[in-house]
């Protein structure tokens, strides 16, 4: 692993915190950045960045059943042994038996014990991946099929090119638009990164979200700055969070003022920083904070 690359990962304890918004800024500031688009669940960065797609990949993950019924006998032994209730009279008159797709767990019980091995059962197709060029750098960001699990593995799919990508072109900085909140696939995406990045808003819950995810940063021993976004629809807040973010040791990325202006620069698919706002100025300052934490963790 190249240690001179930067890897920046933003995260929030929970969605509509302004994160994507965030990341697609800072990194056209970083400029010469690969960007990689882990919110799997809910990918937005391509709204803000308009990419060029130039290739995809299928994703796999996992397995599933598939009864070739010209095969079966509809002896009914699979059905009886799937705990997940996923095979079901099919065909006509219901005489046989077809996997529902979406229920079946991929465990290969009843592949195992079909006594006509009559069950096929083929690698997944979750979703995609994409890589993309874009005003400020290759984004690579992907796509999870409908009722498709396993995100975790896919973050950790984009995480993975976007490195490869970054120390095949020397690029100093991966910038990670993380997912939302504390699951398996926000693990995935905080693992071994140089900084991550919260954003959070001055609410109640916007707190207790905070909480959440410094956790998980100080569990898996990962550097954490704080950046409270629209800190002035509740100044209070924002010093109480900040308060409390730096007594544990977290770093202060700065405040980012509640601004019309960002909305209607989402609707003419800018970023913030692309434009001449008050909040763009603070993102800048928030960029250079940032910059100046990991240059210092790396030195
Ligand atoms: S166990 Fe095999 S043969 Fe029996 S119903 Fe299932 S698929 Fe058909
Ligand atoms: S692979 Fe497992 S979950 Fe899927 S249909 Fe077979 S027994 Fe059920």
């Amino acid at each position: 692993m190249d240690r001179c690359i930067k890897e920046l990962v933003v995260i929030s304890g929970k969605g509509g915190t302004g994160k994507t918004s965030v990341t697609a800024s800072l990194a056209v500031l970083a400029g010469n950045a690969v960007i990689a688009d882990c919110d799997v669940d809910a990918a937005d960065l391509h709204l803000l960045l308009a990419p060029a797609l130039q290739r995809r990949h299928d994703f796999y993950s996992g397995r599933e059943a598939v009864i070739r019924s010209a095969d079966c006998t509809a002896c009914g032994v699979c059905a009886s042994l799937c705990r997940y209730g996923a095979i079901k009279s099919a065909g006509e008159d219901n005489a046989g038996f077809a996997v529902d797709a979406a229920a079946c767990e991929g465990c290969g019980v009843c592949v195992r014990f079909c006594p006509e091995q009559a069950i096929d059962f083929p690698e997944r197709l979750c979703g995609e991946w994409m890589v993309s060029g874009t005003r400020c750098g290759v984004l690579v960001h992907a796509r999870l099929g409908a009722a498709a699990e396993n995100s975790g593995k896919l973050v950790s799919t984009v995480r993975r090119e976007a490195r490869r990508l970054a120390e095949a072109g020397n690029h100093p900085y991966i910038m990670v638009d993380g997912p939302p909140g504390i699951g398996c696939p926000v693990i995935a995406s905080v693992g071994g990164a140089t900084l991550v990045l919260v954003v959070t808003e001055p609410t109640v819950s916007g707190e207790h979200d905070l909480d959440r995810v410094l956790s998980l940063a100080r569990h898996f021993n990962i550097p954490a700055a704080v950046c409270v976004n629209k800190w002035d629809i509740n100044p209070e807040m924002t010093a109480k969070i900040e308060d409390e973010a730096e007594k544990n040791g977290v770093r202060i990325a700065g405040r980012i003022r509640y601004d019309d202006s960002v909305t209607r620069a989402q609707m003419r698919e800018q970023t913030v920083v692309e434009t001449k706002t008050p909040a763009a100025a603070d993102i800048r300052r928030v960029w250079e904070k940032v910059r100046e934490i990991m240059s210092a963790l790396h030195a």
